[in-house]
């Protein structure tokens, strides 16, 4: 038996027991007649003790030899510790060695394995498995873990099944490319990676499974942005006989059941906003309602006056930040830089100071007067304190500088607290958008999701304006799940596909499956799909996806530990029927 106890477990009424333990050695303090070894499992760190008087010479000489991070095996007694540590739960203790294995050394790890690590980030993933053995990384490892059970036993409580769908498919349209597998045994044929398990899991539904869900990875080769992983976990589900009303309740139901459960915080009822709305009122389609900054619209306050950058533009939209007015000018110039990056794009920004007394200065004062910026104010809630950053131009683009420049206000007024939580549903997506690279409508959600009863005549006089059955759960700023109800007849899939530029051959070949099977007694369905990384991230109080998943992809997709991808050897590739540019081939 290699122990009786693991290393976060022995207290003071353990004493005079023998016991044995392994682990890996954290820690060594060698003063010659004395030598303690912090000894560490996933559970804690138990201290060993060895000393000329008590130890036998040739333990001694052994426990010398020992190294950081050698996995050792030892029994001995459970003795009181004389120096005693309030800091670890097993710090009244400590253990008289009385026999000592090792059963493996180790090289000298490369980093310190210590809650606070010398390590950098590539060194750290490189050596992952290291990594691991840090308190952080195990307890965030430990977190998601708890995250998932406990999705699981709630949803397997409401009669939800989970099924697995296969990873070897056909392309899904989610708006990424595909990563595809060559067929071997199908010369010049490919399967694709799932986006999502979205055709199966409506498949099910007509398979009579009625409320299904999968832990699922999904694959998405997406040029990679920061924190994006090209393969993620959903929690997948599906339900049959359902409106959005029930979905929206019973998911509800499942995130207010992991913020009790997990963060002991309790929520009522999850505010709703049109995504029109939330576009009005925050720019933003996930908009994070924690803190105020609502956008002020000022068109009709700001417009036909003199100053021309307001005349022309589409919208004239304001935020006040709460105590801006103490920013100096310098401040304020560095603000104006910071909207003008390209990464926001704004040309410019026209501030207001709300001075305590009341009265306001302008960078436009020529334009306007007193009465004019107390109606911005008024529009934006600005108080006596606050600085208002109007930003003016084109709708869509206007909307986005500002929400960046709200978000980042928030940011640096700390007013984004990881232990305070804020969900709602945006619902009432448009079903359409606009592409500007292709000039022309894609699916916003995916091409499965119903518009709104009713709209479907829209689609040809006004195709932007079609509502759609889509709805997003928003968390604090992050969209954690996306779904929609689903079309569930032929007819209006191939009305859909044919809007959405497939030929009927198209159609037929990538999706014949799915409305054949529609043809059969398609019950009304539709479901939602939650992104499990970052739900659990945002659940721990952290923003990096990274660091809640044991193998993670760095920037650039790769997998640094086992260096993948990686080219494949020559026969391998002649069996697969592929030939690569010569340029390529090693
Ligand atoms: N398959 C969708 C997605 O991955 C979710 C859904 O519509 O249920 O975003």
């Amino acid at each position: 038996m290699y122990k009786t106890h693991n290393n976060g477990e022995l207290r003071a009424q353990n004493i005079n027991t023998e016991v044995t333990l392994s682990g890996w050695v954290q820690k060594i303090r060698d003063k010659g007649f004395m030598i303690w070894v912090d000894l560490r499992d996933r559970y804690g760190i138990t201290q060993l003790i060895f000393d000329e008087e008590r130890t036998p010479k040739e333990m001694m000489d052994k426990a010398s030899t020992l190294g950081r991070e050698f996995v050792i095996q030892v029994t001995g007694n459970v003795i009181e510790r004389e120096s005693k540590n309030p800091n670890i739960p097993t710090g009244d203790v400590e253990i008289l060695v009385s026999k000592l294995t090792v059963l493996n050394s180790s090289l000298t790890p490369p980093f310190t394995i210590e809650d606070k690590t010398d390590g950098g980030d590539d060194l750290r993933m490189k050596y992952r498995y290291l990594d691991i053995r840090r308190k952080p990384v195990r307890n965030n490892l430990v977190f998601r873990h708890k995250v998932t059970m406990a999705v699981r036993n709630f949803l397997s409580e409401k009669d939800f099944i989970e099924v697995e769908t296969p990873y070897l498919i056909k392309s899904t349209p989610e708006g990424a490319r595909d990563f595809v597998v060559p067929s071997r045994m199908n010369e010049g044929q490919f399967y694709a990676l799932p986006q999502s398990p979205q055709t199966f899991k409506q498949l099910l539904m007509i398979g009579g499974m009625d409320k299904y869900f999968q832990i699922v990875k999904c694959f998405r080769d997406e040029d990679l942005r920061a924190d994006r992983q090209p393969e993620f976990t959903q929690i997948d589900c599906e339900m049959a006989f359902v409106e959005q009303e029930d979905i929206l309740n019973t998911f509800e139901g499942l995130t207010r059941h992991l913020l009790k459960k997990i963060n002991n915080v309790e929520i009522g009822d999850f505010p709703r906003m049109t995504y029109d709305e939330a576009m009005r009122r925050y720019g933003n389609d996930k908009p994070d309602i924690r803190f105020g900054m609502e956008f002020g619209e000022l068109n009709a306050v700001a417009q036909h006056k003199d100053f021309n950058v307001f005349n022309s533009a589409e919208l004239v939209a304001g935020i006040a930040v709460p105590g801006g007015n103490s920013y100096s000018r310098k401040e304020i110039d560095k603000l104006i830089d910071w909207v003008k990056r390209p990464q926001v794009g704004a040309l410019g920004m026209v501030y207001v100071r709300c001075n305590e007394d009341g009265s306001y200065k302008s960078s436009v004062d020529k334009f306007y007067d007193q009465d004019d910026l107390a109606k911005w104010a008024e529009a934006t809630g600005a108080k006596a304190g606050d600085l208002i950053c109007v930003l003016s131009g084109e709708i869509h683009k206007t909307r986005t500088q500002l929400s960046a420049l709200r978000m980042e206000m928030a940011e640096r007024l700390e007013l984004r607290k990881a232990d305070e939580f804020a969900p709602l549903w945006v619902i009432d997506f448009p079903l359409l958008e606009w592409d500007e690279e292709t000039n022309r409508y894609h699916a916003m959600h995916h091409p499965f999701t119903s518009p709104k009863p009713g709209q479907m005549e829209l689609l040809k006089t006004n195709p932007g304006a079609v509502k759609a059955n889509a709805y997003d759960l928003v968390l604090n700023g992050n969209e954690i799940g996306g779904g929609s109800i689903r079309i569930h007849d032929k007819e209006t899939q191939s009305k859909m596909f044919d809007y959405l530029g497939f030929t009927p051959e198209e159609a037929k070949a990538q999706f014949g499956f799915l409305m054949d099977a529609f043809q059969y007694g398609a019950p009304p369905h539709g479901g939602i799909a939650f992104g499990l990384d970052r739900l659990v991230a945002i659940l721990g109080g952290q923003e990096t996806i990274r660091d809640f998943i044991a193998f993670p992809k760095n920037n650039a997709g790769r997998d640094v530990m086992i260096d993948a991808p990686a080219a494949i050897d020559k026969e391998q590739l002649k069996e697969l029927n592929l030939q690569l540019t010569t340029k390529l081939q090693q």
